[in-house]
């Protein structure tokens, strides 16, 4: 992102803010309530709104600021929002195929979705979370926080995915189920899936990120490697308070 400023309506909300992710790292986006991160997230994926009226988003060289999220995420770009939108009647199994199932409709009415990455099986998708593996004949409804965090990812990753963001996967999850959701993105990146993920949990996003950018009232007050943010007290009480 270079020198974005994103609005909603006549709200002024990101300021000239430049970041980047660099292909196979996962980057932590930090910052207190209300200082932009979704905003961020949303105006990389395309959702509208927000509005950017200046700058440039681009992906992989390419230029993708005024087009449509299904465009975007045909690139592989997957953005996972801090709601967890899971079908609730649906079983595990069932919410996971549903993945499939719009991918191939998308491919049928020629759409460009690249097939020679086409996204995760659901036995691999297993394998990350081999906890869904044991869910996957219950509702989606009846899963614990932290299990529906783990569907929400994996139904992204059924999907040609090379950049994930993860809006606050950790939101409202016990310490040792944010343990298991750490474990199961570190397992993602492996995969050399690209992450760019977004906290108010700053230590716990800290403990798995490469690199990572403060923002604060919509532009970046701090980017650097995660340790250097851990070393830098000031930047963390002031932005994070922590
Ligand atoms: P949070 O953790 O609370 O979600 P955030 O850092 O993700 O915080 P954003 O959701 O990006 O923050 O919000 C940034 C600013 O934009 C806030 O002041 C918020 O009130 C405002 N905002 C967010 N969504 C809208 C919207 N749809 N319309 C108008 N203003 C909005």
């Amino acid at each position: 992102m270079e020198d974005v400023d994103a609005y909603y309506g006549q709200s002024h909300i990101l300021r000239d803010l430049s970041l980047h992710v660099e292909e196979g790292e996962v980057c932590a986006l930090l910052g207190r309530n209300g200082a932009g991160k979704t905003t961020t997230l949303r105006s990389v994926a395309g959702a509208r709104p927000p509005d950017v009226r200046e700058g440039a988003v681009r992906f992989k060289g390419d230029e993708i600021t005024d087009r449509t999220t299904e465009d975007i995420s045909s690139l592989g770009i997957s953005l996972v929002p801090e709601e967890r939108r899971v079908f609730p009647n649906l079983t595990v199994e069932e919410n996971l195929h549903l993945s499939d199932v719009a991918r191939n409709w998308s491919n049928t009415f020629g759409r460009d979705v690249s097939m020679d990455h086409p996204g995760m099986s659901t036995e691999e998708v297993f394998e990350v979370f081999p906890r869904l593996e044991e869910r996957q004949s219950q509702k989606a409804g009846t899963l614990s926080g932290g299990e529906q965090q783990m569907l929400a990812i994996a139904r992204a990753l059924k999907q040609d995915t090379d950049l994930l963001m993860l809006d606050e996967p950790y939101e409202g999850l016990a310490p040792q189920i944010i343990q298991t959701v750490e474990d199961a993105i570190e397992r993602i990146a492996e995969t050399g899936t690209t992450i760019l993920l977004v906290e108010q949990n700053a230590v716990a996003a800290m403990s798995i990120a490469d690199r990572a950018y403060v923002i604060d009232q919509g532009s970046i007050v701090f980017a650097g490697d995660s340790e250097q943010l851990r070393d830098d007290e000031k930047t963390r009480e002031r932005y994070l308070g922590v």
